[in-house]
């Protein structure tokens, strides 16, 4: 029978290495499960600059490396597998993967979320390159820039808006021909000086020599295709995707309670079943950064370390 473990963290993000460490330094025996690459969302990113402590020039993967060491450092066992089923009722916590099953006294979920792609030919060839999905992490890099933000919901026109303050003109695409979002944002939107709409309009695809230079679009109702291109003196312009988050919950669905597909916890990140503590981008909340991720992460391990010493 595998090794029954005081706490197994799902995810191998901030939240998950943050959780890692505190558990590993309270002297808990841990197993993180990470399915892919360490590090989740931010090793996609190229530089990272709101993190608080981390170095002029840091990277996503840098930070990241860091991170993962000081974890293993303490005492984290990792493997890599992805968690295709949960049992999670009851002392004793099962985990299925798909290389093997692990036995767990409390469990941390800390599978965090991806933002839903803009949907364009050689979209992943441009992210962190141009294409950005996090307009507080990335806006302030497309200082006097020309950029272009997809999506007509709150989320999109709140944060051009937000963007609008660095960059030099913000567009807002979008695939109808009215904004989705609240009027009361919308009439800011349209007051600002910087902002100009497309509407009809889709991202067919993107190109570039190493940066984002040049992008085909399409509008959807009268099907013609034009390209735009980064002004001349810039080189590259700032594309944003804001058509939401898909959380990582599929597995936990009808176990766990959730509000729109992200984890209901507390503010000790306990969820409805006793022994299991969500954390990071996963869980409902209002801001989803490394620095909230960590925080959650910590406080999930000590909450665990509380639940195995009282068992
Ligand atoms: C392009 C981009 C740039 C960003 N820039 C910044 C920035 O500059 N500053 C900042 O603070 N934040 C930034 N963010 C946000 C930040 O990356 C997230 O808030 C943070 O990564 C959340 O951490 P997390 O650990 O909760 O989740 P994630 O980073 O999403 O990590 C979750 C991990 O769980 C793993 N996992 C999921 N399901 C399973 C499973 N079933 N089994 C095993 N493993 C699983 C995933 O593979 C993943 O590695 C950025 C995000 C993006 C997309």
């Amino acid at each position: 029978m595998s090794k029954l473990y005081d706490v197994v963290i799902i995810g191998g993000g901030p939240a998950g290495l943050s959780a890692a460490l505190y558990a590993g330094r309270a002297r808990l025996s841990v197993l993180l499960l990470e399915r892919d690459k360490d590090g989740g969302q931010i090793v996609i990113t190229s530089e990272i600059e709101n993190y608080p402590g981390c170095l002029e020039g840091e990277s996503g993967p840098t930070l990241i490396d860091r991170m993962a060491k000081q974890a293993e450092h303490f005492g984290a066992e990792k493997v890599y597998d992805d968690v295709l089923e949960v049992k999670l009722e009851g002392q004793e916590k099962v985990l299925v993967g798909k290389k093997g099953e692990y036995r767990a006294k409390s469990v941390i979920i800390a599978t965090g979320a991806s933002p839903r792609d803009i949907g364009c030919k050689n979209e992943k060839d441009y992210i962190g390159k141009g294409i950005s999905f996090c307009a507080t992490c990335d806006a302030s890099f497309f200082e006097d820039f020309e950029v272009y933000v997809v999506g007509g919901g709150d989320t999109a026109v709140e944060e051009a808006m937000y963007i609008a303050k660095f960059a030099r003109k913000v567009t807002i695409i979008h695939r109808r021909d009215e904004l989705r979002a609240a009027k009361s944002i919308q009439e800011k939107a349209f007051a600002n000086p910087k902002l100009e709409f497309m509407w009809d309009t889709v991202v067919e695809e993107v190109n570039g020599d190493g940066v984002l230079e040049s992008m085909k679009v399409k509008n959807v109702k009268t099907g013609e295709v034009k390209e735009i291109v980064a002004d001349e003196n810039d080189g590259t312009f700032g594309l944003f995707g804001f058509i939401g988050y898909l959380p990582k919950t599929q597995i936990f669905k009808g176990i766990i309670n959730m509000e729109n597909d992200y984890i209901v916890t507390d503010e000790d990140m306990q969820t409805n079943i006793s022994g299991v503590f969500a954390a990071g981008d996963v869980r409902v909340k209002s801001l989803r950064q490394v620095v909230t991720a960590c925080a959650d992460g910590a406080i999930a391990a000590v909450q665990a370390e509380k639940y195995v010493e009282n068992m």
